[in-house]
C-alpha cells in the first residue's frame, strides 16, 4: 500500500503519517519525489487495511493506493522516478547516463588487472569487474584469488580511479567484499539465496543483482524487493541470460526482459553480453542490442590475453575488440539521447 501525500503537504504532515504507520507496527518508507511524496506502508496486509481508511482521513494525504504487484518497494508504482545508484562517483541509471563496466572475469594477478583496467578505462568505461571469489560450476577449476584478488582490484582502482564491482558468494566473503570493493555483486546462481539477499541488504554498499539463468522476472524484482526491504535501496538489475534450447549462445539473453523491467521497476537495468554470448564473437552484436533496447549500461569482460585466462576465456574481449565495441555503443547511446556517465571520482 502507498499513502500519495498532496504535493503542498508539509514535512509535519508526512512526519505524522510515518507516525501512525509505524504506531500500527508496519514500515514506512518514505520518497521524496520532484513532485510529491509517497510513503510506502510494508507488513501484515490485515493490518494495512486497517490503517488505511485512518490515512486516507489524514491532514496533507491525497489517497491511499493499494500496490498489486507482489513487488512493492521497487515497484514504479511506488516510486514512479527512476533510482540513481551512486557507486564511488560514478551514477548508474536516470535517462541520460550510460554507464559500462569492463575488466577480467577473473582477477589473475596484479599485471592482467591493472593492464585491463587502464585499457577499459581509456576506451570509456566507467567501473571495473573482476571476480575474487569465482562461481565455478565444477569444484576442479580455478575458484578465484579470494583476498588476494579483493586486493589487487583495490589497487587497480587507485591507479585508474576506477570504482570496483565483485562477486561474494555467502556472508564471510561478503564482509571481505565490503571492505574492499565499491559494489557487490550477487551473482546469477545466488540470485534466490534469500538469506545472502537480507545479508547485502543491510550492508551500506551498492549491489549488482544478476538474473538467475532460470527466474522469471517477477521472482527477479522480489529478490531485489528483499534487498530494499532490509534497507538498502542502491540497486542495479543485471540481464545476463536465461536457459534456452539452443547451444549456440551460451544463454538466451533476454532482450525483453530489458523493455520490460525499465517499465515495472525504477531501479537502474544493465546487461552482461558476455556471460550471454560464451562466444567472444557474439558479445558485440548483444551488447549493442541492449544499449539500443534502453539499458542504462552493460557489464562485459575483458582480458589481455584470453587464451590463457583461468575462467570464461573464450567470451572475454581483447583490449582492442573492446575499444572497438566501446565506439559503436556510444553512437548508439547518443541516437537515444544517452551519454557516458562522468567519472567524477578521478
Ligand atoms: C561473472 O560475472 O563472471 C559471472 C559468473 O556472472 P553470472 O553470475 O551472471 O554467471
Ligand atoms: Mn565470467
Amino acid at each position: 500500500m502507498i499513502v500519495v501525500m498532496r504535493s503542498a503537504a508539509t514535512k509535519e504532515q508526512v512526519d505524522a503519517v510515518v507516525a501512525r504507520i509505524e504506531e500500527a507496527g508496519l514500515k514506512a518508507h518514505v520518497s521524496v519525489g520532484e513532485l510529491r511524496t509517497v510513503v510506502g506502508v510494508i507488513g501484515d496486509d490485515r493490518t494495512k487495511e486497517q490503517l488505511r481508511g485512518m490515512l486516507e482521513a489524514m491532514e496533507g494525504v491525497e489517497k491511499v493506493v493499494k500496490v498489486l504487484q507482489p513487488y512493492k518497494l521497487v515497484s514504479r508504482e511506488f516510486q514512479p522516478e527512476d533510482t540513481v545508484v551512486e557507486v564511488g562517483g560514478v551514477r548508474i541509471g536516470g535517462p541520460e547516463a550510460v554507464v559500462v563496466i569492463a575488466g577480467p572475469c577473473s582477477v589473475e594477478g596484479r599485471d592482467q588487472v591493472l593492464s585491463v583496467a587502464r585499457a577499459v578505462k581509456a576506451a570509456g568505461a566507467r567501473m571495473l569487474r573482476g571476480g575474487a571469489f569465482k562461481p565455478r560450476t565444477s569444484p576442479y577449476s580455478f575458484q578465484g584469488l579470494e583476498e588476494e584478488g579483493l586486493r589487487l582490484l583495490a589497487e587497480a582502482r587507485e591507479a585508474t580511479g576506477l570504482p570496483v564491482v565483485t562477486e561474494a558468494m555467502d556472508r564471510r566473503q561478503l564482509d571481505l567484499v565490503v571492505q574492499y570493493a565499491d559494489m557487490v555483486q550477487i551473482g546469477a546462481r545466488n540470485m534466490q539465496n534469500y538469506t545472502l539477499l537480507r545479508e547485502v541488504g543491510r550492508v551500506r554498499k551498492p549491489v549488482l543483482l544478476k538474473r538467475g539463468p532460470a527466474a522469471t522476472l517477477e521472482e527477479t524484482l522480489l529478490a531485489a524487493e528483499y534487498i530494499l526491504s532490509e534497507g538498502n535501496t542502491q540497486v542495479v538489475l543485471c540481464e545476463r541470460g536465461v536457459r534456452g534450447f539452443d547451444n549456440h549462445t551460451r544463454y538466451l539473453l533476454d532482450i525483453g526482459a530489458v523493455v520490460v523491467l525499465k517499465q515495472l521497476t525504477h531501479l537502474p537495468v544493465i546487461v552482461d553480453p558476455s556471460q550471454a554470448a560464451g562466444k567472444r564473437a557474439y558479445v558485440p552484436g548483444l551488447a549493442r542490442a541492449a544499449i539500443a533496447a534502453g539499458a542504462d549500461g552493460l557489464i562485459v569482460e575483458v582480458h589481455p590475453d584470453p587464451e590463457r585466462a583461468l575462467s570464461d576465456g573464450p567470451q572475454q574481449l581483447r583490449p582492442a575488440e573492446f575499444t572497438h565495441l566501446m565506439r559503436q555503443v556510444w553512437a548508439i547511446a547518443a541516437t537515444l539521447g544517452r551519454a557516458p556517465a562522468s567519472l567524477t571520482a578521478v
